[in-house]
C-alpha cells in the first residue's frame, strides 16, 4: 500500500523522533507540561526544517506537494510513538480548511504560520450550552462597516491546548437576530488580543488539556473571517470532517497492542489460548480500523463533498482503541495503581492514565451518537 519512498521517509522520521524522544518514553504527550511543551516545540521545529509538518500542501505555503500518504504516515507515526508536536489543529483542521476557503493573505500568513513551527492553534466551537447542537451557539459578533472590524463576546468550553495556542479559529453568530446555522461567521483570532482570559480545567485523568475561553469585547479585522461573512456554518462543518479521522487513535492503539503482546510474551500469557485469541480478535479490528482510516483520509483529499467515512473512521477507531486498552487494563489491573503513585510499572501506569483519557475519544470532535446519526442520515440516508 505504501511506496518504498514512503517507507524511507517513515524511517526518516522514526530517526528523527529517535533524537529527540528519551529512550525510555513510556508518556502520552501532556503539553500542559513545560517539559512536554519545549519537547513538542523541538520536534515541531524539527520537522519545520524538512518542511515536513505538512508535506502535502504546496511549496509556497511550506509543503513540499508530496503524496498525501507522507501526512498519513506522519500523524500515525507520531501518535504510535507518543511524540508531542503533532498540531492537529493547524495541520489537519484549519489548514486544510484555509486552503479550500481562504484568502490569498489569509494562506500565505497562517499556513506559512504553520509550516515553520510558530504557531500552536486551538478550537473555539463549543459553548456551555452548546456541544453536539452546535447550530445553537451564542457567542456574538458586531460587525462594524467603518472599520471593517469585529467584536467578539462570549464564552467556549472544552478548549484544547487554548492554554498554549497563539491562535483560535473560532465560531461566530455575527448577525445579531439569527438562528440555529444562519448567520455564523468562522474567524481566525490571535490568542494574544486583548479581552481574551483563558481558564484551565482538569480532567478525569488529573490533565488540564481543556481550558474555558472567556472573550471581552476581543476585536478582530473582518480580513480574518473564513469565507463570506455570516456564511461560516458549511465550512465550519467541513473543517469538522477534517478532523473527524481516527488516525491518532490507530496509532496509540497499535502501540498499546503491540507493547501488550510483548509483555504476554515475556510473561507467558501468550500460551493461553484465550488470551492468545483475543489479541488475535484486537489485531484484525486495528487493521480493519486502519483501512477505514486510510480510505476516509483519501476520499476526503479527492472529493470536497461531505462523506460519511470520516465518521465511520472515528467511530471504529475510538472503540478498537479502548478495546485494546481495556484488555491491557484487564491482564495488568494487579500492576496499575490509581494516579498520582510512584508506579514501578510504566507500562501499567500508562495504561491507567490513558484509558481513563481515552474516554474524550467517543465525546471530542462530535460524540460516537453524533456520528452514527451522521452515517445513518447522511451516509445510508435513513428517516431522522
Ligand atoms: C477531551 C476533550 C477535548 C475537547 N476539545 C474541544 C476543543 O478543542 N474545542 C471545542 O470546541 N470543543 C472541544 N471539546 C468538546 C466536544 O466537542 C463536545 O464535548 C462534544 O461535541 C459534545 O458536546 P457536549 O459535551 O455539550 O455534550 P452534549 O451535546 O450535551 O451531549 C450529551 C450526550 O447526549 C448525546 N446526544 C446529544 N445530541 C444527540 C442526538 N441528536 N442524537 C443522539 N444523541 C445525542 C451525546 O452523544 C452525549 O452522549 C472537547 C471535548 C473533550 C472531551
Amino acid at each position: 500500500m505504501f511506496s518504498s519512498e514512503d517507507l524511507s521517509f517513515k524511517k526518516e522520521l522514526n530517526s528523527l523522533i529517535d533524537k529527540h524522544l528519551p529512550e525510555d518514553w513510556q508518556e502520552y504527550p501532556d503539553e500542559r507540561l513545560d517539559s512536554h511543551w519545549e519537547l513538542s516545540k523541538k520536534i515541531k521545529s524539527e520537522l519545520a526544517n524538512k518542511n515536513w509538518i505538512a508535506p502535502s500542501w504546496p511549496k509556497e505555503y511550506g509543503g513540499l506537494e508530496e503524496d498525501f500518504s507522507k501526512s498519513i504516515i506522519l500523524s500515525e507515526t507520531m501518535a504510535y510513538r507518543m511524540a508531542p508536536g503533532n498540531d492537529r489543529f493547524g495541520v489537519r483542521m484549519i489548514g486544510p480548511t484555509l486552503l479550500k476557503y481562504g484568502t490569498e493573505f489569509q494562506k500565505k500568513k497562517f499556513l506559512n504560520e504553520i509550516t515553520t513551527g510558530k504557531s500552536q492553534w486551538c478550537q473555539g466551537y463549543s459553548e456551555p450550552n452548546s456541544g453536539s447542537d452546535l447550530a445553537s451557539i451564542s457567542t456574538k459578533g458586531e460587525y462594524e462597516e467603518d472599520s471593517n472590524t469585529i467584536t467578539i463576546n462570549g464564552t467556549k468550553v472544552w478548549t484544547t491546548l487554548a492554554h498554549r495556542a497563539n491562535r483560535m479559529f473560532i465560531l461566530v453568530r455575527t448577525q445579531p437576530d439569527s438562528t440555529r446555522h444562519k448567520g455564523l461567521s468562522l474567524i481566525l483570532l490571535d490568542m494574544n488580543d486583548p479581552g481574551i482570559k483563558v481558564n484551565p480545567i482538569k480532567n478525569i485523568s488529573g490533565k488540564s488539556s481543556f481550558n474555558e475561553v472567556v472573550l471581552k469585547n476581543v476585536k478582530v479585522s473582518a480580513e480574518n473571517v473564513v469565507g463570506k461573512l455570516h456564511e461560516g456554518w458549511m465550512i465550519a462543518l467541513d473543517l469538522l470532517n477534517f478532523e473527524r479521522s481516527g488516525i491518532d487513535y490507530i496509532g496509540w492503539g497499535e502501540r498499546c497492542l503491540d507493547d501488550l503482546v510483548d509483555y504476554c510474551y515475556r510473561n507467558d500469557l501468550i500460551k493461553e489460548n484465550h488470551i492468545k485469541n483475543k489479541l488475535a480478535l484486537l489485531r484484525s479490528d486495528l487493521e480493519s480500523a486502519k483501512l477505514m482510516t486510510y480510505k476516509a483520509l483519501w476520499i476526503k483529499e479527492q472529493s470536497d463533498e461531505i462523506h460519511m467515512e470520516p465518521s465511520i473512521s472515528k467511530v471504529l477507531a475510538t472503540e478498537t482503541n479502548i478495546n485494546i486498552h481495556d484488555f491491557a487494563f484487564d491482564l495488568l489491573n494487579t500492576k496499575a495503581t490509581f494516579l498520582n503513585t510512584k508506579n514501578k510499572d510504566s507500562f501499567a501506569e500508562r495504561v491507567i492514565k490513558n484509558r481513563l483519557f481515552f474516554v474524550s475519544g467517543g465525546i471530542l470532535g462530535g460524540t460516537t451518537e453524533i456520528q452514527k446519526n451522521i452515517i445513518a442520515q447522511r451516509g445510508l440516508g435513513l428517516p431522522r
